[in-house]
């Protein structure tokens, strides 16, 4: 028997019931009743992307990718006219970030229903974010260690860029300082993520205890958040596109294939150790999400989508409204896509994190600085935390380099030696930001569903 799509506020009150909790109306899958657990399966399978097209879109995003590099390559600058094809595809997944994240956070927690619950989901989600990256750190270290790509380029250092220059005051007290805002409009007019992540917690914790008037809220910005994640499906369909032209530019930009290899002659060593690394790192999440997420292969091609979009656009902000519509199409359950995807984007960044331990100590060996194992458990901590500072926004993680550059007392002109070769480590790093969120959803899910 073939079934019709229901439009989805008409199918969540026909099936509500005064059961379970307070709100479970708002989320069918709270409910225990088998039955209705099958059609809500079934209304979210109308609400993603159908399998077919995700598979068709994955190939030509791939094919966009290669193709991207090929003529990026070959034709150097003169594929900066189709730039604003990318930038087209760039802005249009901007427009949904904040929509999509505010409502995506409200409805996430207000799921928990019991506020408890939201304490208990945070702390294990926290604490993975903070293993996963230590761990990443650690794999940086031991490969920047045994590798030693910094050595003998002893000699002239150019300057750093006046962005980088600005933040040189930045400490351990501003990223604290990052998770509130005093003007939410001018945090989101900057994308900056965390603190409207922070308000719509506490809004949506502030509606919980509110009852019915706080019901009619949260029921609103549920639909709102079906109609952006609508709306990212659309836009999947010119992810290839967007994501060609992004890569063949931006190749374009630093000179074809010739420039590029100029660009990272100097450099290469770097480039291996942390390309290994972050492939390392890679391998280890993958384990982690069998061992601990319960899923394997089929969840990592859900998720490539997302990835090569990372990839392209060298932003996990950017690319979080597709992460969560494959963590979707994978059946999610949603309080992790809503809540712990947005979170991660922009709090957990293994691929920053491994990057910021790598490029610290390549600047030591490069300016002939040992660092004992004291000074490498500083560069642990704080590569750590400043990749949690870092914004999920192209190049972030140059600027809070910073913070682990002064903690260990290495000269901040150092980073001259990665501006050229940032933009390119960027896409592998962010890439691995978005699979490491990626696999603390599908963790956080496996304990949702154990606990429930
Ligand atoms: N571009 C990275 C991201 O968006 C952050 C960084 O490492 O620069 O995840």
């Amino acid at each position: 028997m073939s079934r019709r799509c229901p439009a989805p506020a008409v199918f969540v009150y026909a099936e509500s019931s005064e059961q379970v909790s307070k709100f479970a109306h708002l989320w069918p899958v709270e409910y225990s009743d088998p039955g209705y657990h099958d059609s809500f399966q079934f209304l979210g399978n109308c609400l993603t992307m159908p399998h077919k097209h995700a598979l068709v879109i994955l190939q030509f995003i791939i094919l966009g990718v290669v193709a991207g590099g090929a003529a990026g390559w070959i034709w150097g600058e003169a594929m900066l006219q189709i730039e604003w094809l990318g930038k087209l595809f760039l802005d249009t997944l901007k427009m949904l970030i904040i929509p999509l994240i505010f409502s995506a956070v409200i409805s996430g927690v207000a799921s928990m229903g019991d506020i408890r619950k939201l304490g208990r989901l945070g702390g294990y989600t926290v604490s993975y974010y903070l293993l996963t990256t230590g761990i990443a750190v650690g794999i940086g270290l031991v490969a920047v260690n045994l590798l030693r790509p910094g050595d003998g380029l002893n000699g002239t250092f150019g300057d750093i860029s006046e962005n980088i220059a600005a933040k040189q005051d930045v400490g351990m007290s501003d990223i604290i300082l990052s998770m509130v805002s005093p003007n939410l409009i001018a945090s989101a007019a900057e994308t900056q993520l965390l603190p409207i992540i922070v308000f719509a917690i506490l809004l949506s914790a502030a509606l919980t205890t509110l009852g019915r008037s706080g019901e009619h809220v949260i029921e609103f910005f549920n639909g709102f958040n079906e109609a952006m994640m609508k709306l990212v499906t659309w836009i999947m369909y010119f992810a290839p596109v967007g994501i060609f032209s992004l890569i063949a530019a931006r190749l374009g930009k630093a000179g074809g294939g010739d420039g590029f290899l100029k660009e990272i002659e100097a450099v290469g060593m770097l480039i291996v150790t942390v390309l290994s690394g972050l492939g390392l790192h890679f391998l280890v999440l993958f384990a982690i999400l069998i061992l601990l997420g319960g899923r394997g292969l089929p969840f990592l091609i859900a998720m490539l989508r997302a990835l090569f979009t990372a990839f392209g656009t060298a932003s996990s902000s950017a690319t979080l409204p597709l992460t969560m519509e494959c963590a979707r199409e994978s059946k999610l359950d949603p309080r992790a896509v809503r809540f712990v995807l947005p979170l991660g984007s922009t709090v957990n960044m293994n691929g920053t994190a491994l990057y910021e331990a790598v490029a610290a100590m390549f600047i030591a060996q490069a300016y002939g600085i040992e660092l004992g194992l004291g000074q490498q458990t500083i560069v642990l901590v704080t590569a750590t935390l400043s990749a949690i500072g870092a914004a999920g926004i192209p190049e972030a993680g140059l600027v809070t380099m910073v913070i682990v550059l002064k903690a260990v007392g290495l000269p901040l002109d150092g980073i001259a030696l990665l501006l050229s070769v940032d933009w390119f480590l960027d896409r592998f790093r962010t890439s691995v930001n978005v699979w490491g969120d990626a696999v603390g959803a599908a963790v956080i899910d496996r304990v949702i569903n154990k606990k429930s």
